[in-house]
């Protein structure tokens, strides 16, 4: 296992992290269903991508239908 050969005093250490901060998401308007997406992402609540149904979305999922 490597050993550090000198201790990383507060400072420097504070230092090499101030560049770690996440920086938030870049959100951008669907153009189908005007909901914030990612981008170059599938829209999550409509399933459109470039103007084209990518995933088929179902309004409600009824989980007991085929109990009855
Ligand atoms: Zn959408």
């Amino acid at each position: 296992m490597a050993v550090q050969q000198n201790k990383v005093s507060k400072s420097r250490r504070n230092n090499r992290r101030a560049h770690d901060a996440l920086v938030a998401a870049n959100p951008n308007e669907c153009s189908n269903c005007g909901e914030l997406k990612r981008t170059h992402h599938v829209c999550p609540s409509c399933g459109h991508y470039d103007d084209r149904e990518i995933v088929a979305m179902v309004d409600e999922v009824d989980l007991d239908e085929d109990a009855a």
